[in-house]
């Protein structure tokens, strides 16, 4: 007999498990309470960096190397580009935690991947300000996506996305289908209850670059996250309109909901990343053309949570951003699809139970996959 699943949600994380299902043949059905791709959420702003040399942890290379031919699937299916090949700049002094986990992971999968020094990058490089101690490890499997490209052309392949409902009660979805996969991105608080959660606004602004500065182009200027001390981590996405970068801070946010967050960017908002793009890069410009407000829902510990409700094994729980789960999308929707179909996967994602939350957890136990 056929499954039926509902997907709750139509951001990346439920877009990409609903087109995931499809293709096994489920008959799913995608509720979103607005219509995606829409800028409510965290799924939207043009421009989304994926990366392979992983300083979050080696353990999520395997994954990223699924990653890129799922997105070159969905750009054949739909016959849109989706996914821009700029490579990666992971820049910081020799400890932090850009440089030594992006060469640990390039180290440990053989990757594809360059240590710089601060004169080299310099030279090869002079849209960046290199400070003293500054290094880098250019990550070349890597690149810029587009967030909302993205989503449209996974729910295309959906057949039934119900738009502008919202689902009030998971145990009255149940009632109807055979399983249901939240991916409720910040809305999950209000669903779900057993993962501690916490949304938090992030501003990105997009800079105007000088006019001669050609060398922020998509094909000589990585996508970039930047760590210091000083100012904690910045992102950059190349310039994709020749006139404007996309900056942004990782992080630093203040708590919100998507009830409540403040959606007006403000100068105090731009202000500090006009001190970034003062202080990092050459040829910016402290005029911003266009801002954004967007959402991250982060776990205590950075990593996602793909797992079975602990009281309904047919209920799946996907928290897949703490700012940095896009890229991963079309996999954790085949591994949702996995747990859907086939009661588990064959995917290393013990990383991901949310179990490594619970009151009697010990630290470590089930965190040390490098
Ligand atoms: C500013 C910013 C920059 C980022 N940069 C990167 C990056 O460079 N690289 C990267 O890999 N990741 C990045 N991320 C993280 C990435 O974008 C997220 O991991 C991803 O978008 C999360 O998708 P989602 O589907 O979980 O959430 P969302 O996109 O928010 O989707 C959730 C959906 O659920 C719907 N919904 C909620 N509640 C209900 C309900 N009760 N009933 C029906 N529908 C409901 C919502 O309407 C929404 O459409 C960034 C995030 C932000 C905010």
């Amino acid at each position: 007999m056929t499954l039926r699943v509902a997907v709750v949600g139509g951001g990346a994380m439920g877009a990409a498990t609903s087109w995931r299902l499809a293709k096994r043949g489920v008959d799913v059905v995608c509720f979103d309470r607005l219509s995606p791709p829409h800028a409510g959420g965290s799924s939207h702003g043009e421009s989304r960096i994926i990366r392979t040399a992983y300083f979050e942890g080696a353990w999520y290379v395997p994954l990223l190397q699924e990653a890129f031919p799922l997105w070159r699937e969905l750009e054949a299916i739909s016959g849109r580009q989706i996914l821009t090949m700029t490579g990666a700049l992971m820049i910081g002094d020799a400890s932090s935690e850009v440089v030594a986990g992006a060469s640990a992971s390039a180290r440990k999968h053989g990757l594809d991947a360059e240590i710089l020094d601060s004169e080299a990058l310099r030279q090869r490089f002079p849209g960046h300000l290199v400070h003293d101690g500054d290094m880098a490890v250019l990550d070349r499997q890597a690149g810029v996506l587009n967030p909302e490209a993205a989503v449209a052309a996974m729910l295309a392949e959906v057949p039934q996305v119900v738009r502008d409902t919202e689902v009030k009660s998971i145990s009255e979805l149940r009632s109807r289908f055979d399983a249901v996969v939240v991916a409720a991105g910040p809305w999950t608080p209000e669903l779900i209850e057993w993962i501690p959660l916490r949304v938090e606004r992030q501003v990105h602004g997009w800079f105007s670059i000088a006019r001669d500065a050609d060398y922020f182009a998509p094909d000589r200027f990585p996508a970039f996250v930047r760590q210091s001390r000083d100012s904690g981590f910045m992102y950059g996405i190349p310039s994709l309109d020749g006139k404007t970068i996309k900056l942004g801070r990782h992080h630093d946010g203040e708590t919100t909901t998507p009830q409540t967050i403040r959606r007006r960017v403000d100068e105090v908002d731009i202000d500090p990343l006009r001190l970034l793009a003062a202080t990092y890069l050459r040829g910016v410009s402290g005029h911003v053309t266009r801002t954004l407000t967007c959402m991250y829902t982060n776990t205590p510990d950075g990593h996602f949570v793909v797992d079975f409700s602990p009281e309904d094994s047919r209920v799946i729980v996907i928290s897949a951003c703490s700012g940095h789960g896009f890229k991963f999308a079309p996999v954790i929707g085949d591994i949702a699809a996995d747990l859907v179909c086939d009661g588990g996967t064959k995917r290393d994602i013990s990383g991901f139970a949310a179990s490594r939350f619970a009151a009697s957890h010990v630290p470590g136990d089930d965190g040390d996959h490098d």
